[in-house]
C-alpha cells in the first residue's frame, strides 16, 4: 500500500523521503534496491525494501524504549514508515564489535578479532569522496560538527551498541559492526536516524559454524553468496521473536 504523501524531498541509494501534511514529519519509501561498493554493484531485491522497514521498525522501537531518541514514529505501510523531519549530519558511525571488513583490509588485525571496547570510527558521508575515515581534526577542519554535539553522538552510538548486542545475541545473532546515521530535529534534538536494518549492520548467525553460511547481513550481497533476502528474512523471524509488532502511524 502506498500512503498518502506531499513532494519526494530526497532520494538515496536505499530509500525515498516525502513530505507528509505536517511540516515536522516526512515519509520514507524503503526501497528493493541493492547497491553496494559505493554503488559499483547494484541490483533489484524483491522484498528487500518490506524486510529492512519491517526489521527496522521494530529496533528503533527497542531502542526508543531503552530511553535512545530515535527518528521513528510510526509505520504506515508494509515499506513505509513515518518518521521525524531531521537534518542528517554527514557522518557515518560505524561500531565494531568484531574484526572484518575494511578494518582488516585497512589494518593488521585479523579477521574475527573480538574488540572490547568497541572501536568507534567515523566516516565523511560524501559519496563523490568514497566515504573516507575521518579524524576529530577533520570533523573540526570541515566544521562538520562541534566537540560537544561529536561527543553526544559517540555517547548515543556507544548506547545503541549497548540495547542492540544483548537483543540479538538473545535471538543467536552476533552484532558484529554497524553503521548509523544521526540527524537533528526542528526543535535541535539529536536523533538516531536512517535505518537500521542487515543492510547497515553485519550479523552472524550463531547457529552455523561454516563461516559463509552463517553471514545474514548485505555481505552475502557484497560477496555474491546468494540466499540474500533468505538472510533478511530469517533476520526479521528473528527479531519478531523478541520486539512487539511496530505501531502505527498516519
Ligand atoms: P566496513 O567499514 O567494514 O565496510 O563496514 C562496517 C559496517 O558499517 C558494516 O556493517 C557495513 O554494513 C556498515 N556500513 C559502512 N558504510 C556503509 C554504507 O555506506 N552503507 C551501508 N548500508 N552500510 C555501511
Amino acid at each position: 500500500m502506498r500512503p498518502d504523501h506531499g513532494e519526494l524531498l530526497y532520494e538515496g541509494k536505499a530509500k525515498r523521503v516525502f513530505a507528509s501534511d505536517q511540516p515536522d514529519r516526512v515519509l520514507v519509501e524503503f526501497k528493493n534496491d541493492a547497491t553496494a561498493f559505493n554503488a559499483q554493484k547494484r541490483a533489484q531485491l524483491d522484498d528487500k525494501g518490506r524486510l529492512n522497514c519491517q526489521i527496522s521498525a521494530r529496533l528503533f522501537e527497542a531502542l526508543e524504549a531503552a530511553g535512545i531518541p530515535t527518528h521513528y514514529l510510526g509505520l504506515a505501510s508494509e515499506t513505509w514508515m513515518v518518521v521525524q523531519r531531521v537534518e542528517i549530519i554527514p557522518i557515518e558511525v560505524v561500531l565494531r564489535n568484531i574484526a572484518t571488513g575494511s578494518l582488516c583490509r585497512q589494518a593488521p588485525i585479523a579477521e574475527g578479532t573480538t574488540i572490547d571496547p568497541a572501536l568507534l570510527d567515523l566516516y565523511y558521508k560524501d559519496d563523490d569522496f568514497g566515504d573516507p575515515l575521518l579524524t576529530e581534526a577533520r570533523v573540526r577542519l570541515l566544521g562538520l560538527v562541534d566537540a560537544e554535539r561529536l561527543s553526544a553522538i559517540e555517547d548515543l552510538a556507544r548506547r545503541v551498541n549497548a540495547v542492540l548486542t544483548p537483543l540479538f545475541a538473545s535471538v543467536d545473532l552476533t552484532l558484529v559492526d554497524f553503521k548509523l546515521e544521526l540527524g537533528v530535529s526542528t526543535t535541535g534534538q539529536l536523533l538516531l536516524a536512517d535505518e537500521i536494518s542487515p543492510d547497515t549492520c553485519r550479523l552472524w548467525d550463531r547457529r552455523k559454524s561454516d563461516q559463509s553460511d552463517r553471514i545474514l547481513d548485505k555481505d552475502r550481497f557484497r560477496k555474491d553468496l546468494g540466499g540474500v533476502m533468505e538472510a533478511y528474512g530469517e533476520v526479521l523471524k528473528r527479531v519478531q521473536g523478541v520486539c512487539t509488532d511496530p505501531r502505527n502511524c498516519l
